[in-house]
């Protein structure tokens, strides 16, 4: 157990975390599922897919315009050139190559009319555009520096060779890898099974939505800020509601947590000395620390291990109560345990580089996630500002916000102008 007086830095936090989050579902025959591509957004890839096909299949023509081969331009070195070719035939996108002088090759002042697409015919390697060329009846005339040899062709396997690695395991799938996949013909994919993650709040205070307010209560934001952070990982996420301040209800609510999950997400009931039940429950229930963390918001944390009945064990993520502080340390720390444990490659949401235009005080010796709105400003420079009242309860900043501007632990004051790091939400929240 650690020494609850010590703040651990975030990257030590995390790195403990990670340590405890192991990959599930890692068992071909229990842990993977074949799916069908529609189903696949999201999902995490349990298999490399190798290309068994090359992607284009064929050479083909990136342009509409005239095929032909490219020695007919060596005579054009100058510049000044033009060349001239006797059209023989057309070929269309998805139809056979014809023309009236086909003779199986294209000869070398010839030339075939060709579309976007369309298999390249055999002679040629070229394409010059319809826009660079006049026609003269069955001719085209073309100045030779509209084109270099090769241009305007696609060349077969330039996107995926067959037999290369089209997707490694562990790659989330997003709606280019979904077009990637389908451009191999797979209608379906083999993915990991969804972690479960079981999440509910705590608090006498906390109240769910359709009752009427309680003097003294607020209604249990958390709840919901958590579902869309785990809907937006891809994870299947179980509602257990509010749990009040009360010894029966936690330890029921943590039993039925364990049954239906993979991992745990609690709010509130962690900080040092508080007076409720959730610590308490949390250490009978399994193998958990109380961290605090050297960072703000988000201080408090518990985090471990509980047991389920059968021996086995579900992972634990005890958030502070604070709204904003939920979801900070659901990004910084949660996130990446959770995409670990999903079989995916733990990926840190990217941080950008961007002008302060505000100063911010910091003290060094914690890491500090500010709201921050990223902009461009009219030199074309990333700006930030923050959202004013960073209070770890207002959570219309994080509406506001578009991303945390990072402060790190030995990071001291921050003037106007200077560069400041900042973990954009985009695709996460
Ligand atoms: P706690 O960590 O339980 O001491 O809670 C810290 C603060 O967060 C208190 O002001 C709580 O009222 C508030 N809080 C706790 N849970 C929630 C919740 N689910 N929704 C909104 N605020 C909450
Ligand atoms: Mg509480």
């Amino acid at each position: 157990m650690l020494d609850a007086q010590i703040s651990l830095s975030i990257d030590t936090a995390l790195e403990r975390l990670l340590r405890l989050a192991k990959p599930t579902h890692t068992d071909a025959k229990a842990g993977f599922e074949n799916i069908p591509l529609h189903a696949a957004l999201g999902r995490i890839l349990a298999q490399d897919i190798i290309s068994s096909i090359h992607v284009p299949p064929h050479d083909n023509s990136a342009m509409d315009g005239y095929a032909f081969h490219s020695s007919v331009l060596s005579g054009g070195k100058d510049g000044d050139g033009m060349t001239e070719l006797a059209i023989v035939g057309k070929a269309l996108a998805g139809k056979a190559w014809s023309g009236e002088a086909w003779s199986g090759e294209v000869g070398s002042k010839q030339c075939v009319q060709i579309t976007t697409g369309a298999v390249m015919p055999k002679g040629c390697d070229t394409v010059v555009p319809s826009e660079f060329v006049t026609l003269h009846d069955t001719h085209i005339r073309f100045a030779n520096k509209a084109v270099v040899a090769g241009d305007n062709r696609r060349k077969a396997g330039e996107d995926l060779m067959r037999g290369s690695v089209a997707l490694a395991s562990g790659s989330q799938i997003t709606p280019a890898a979904l077009g990637l996949i389908a451009s191999l013909g797979m209608a379906q994919v083999p993915v990991r099974k969804r972690l479960r993650v079981a999440y509910f709040s705590t608090g006498d205070e906390v109240m769910s939505l359709g009752e009427s307010l309680r003097e003294g209560a607020i209604y249990d934001s958390n709840r919901f800020t958590v579902f869309g952070m785990l809907a937006q990982l891809g994870v299947d996420s179980v509602d257990l509601g509010v749990v009040p301040d009360n010894q029966d209800a936690l330890e029921a609510t943590f039993h039925k947590a364990c049954d239906s999950a993979d991992a745990i997400i609690t709010s509130g009931g962690v900080s040092v000395g508080e007076a409720d039940h959730t610590k308490t429950m949390m250490r009978q229930l399994g193998d958990v620390e109380f961290w605090r963390i050297a960072m703000r918001p988000g201080r408090p944390m518990a985090v471990g291990e509980l047991n389920r009945a059968d021996g086995s064990k579900a992972v634990l993520f005890g958030l502070p109560g604070n709204p904003v502080a939920v979801m900070v340390t659901f990004l910084a720390l949660v996130r990446p345990a959770l995409l670990q444990m999903m079989g995916a490659k733990a990926q840190a949401l990217p941080l950008l580089q961007a002008k302060s235009s505000v100063a911010i005080r910091k003290k060094a010796g914690r890491t500090e996630y500010q709201r921050g709105i990223v902009s461009t400003n009219e030199r074309g420079e990333l700006v930030v500002q923050t959202t004013g009242n960073q209070g770890s309860g207002v959570l219309s900043s994080m509406v506001q916000a578009n991303g945390l501007i990072v402060l790190s632990h030995e990071q001291n004051d921050v003037a106007v102008g200077d560069i400041v790091r900042v973990m954009m939400f985009d695709g996460a929240i």
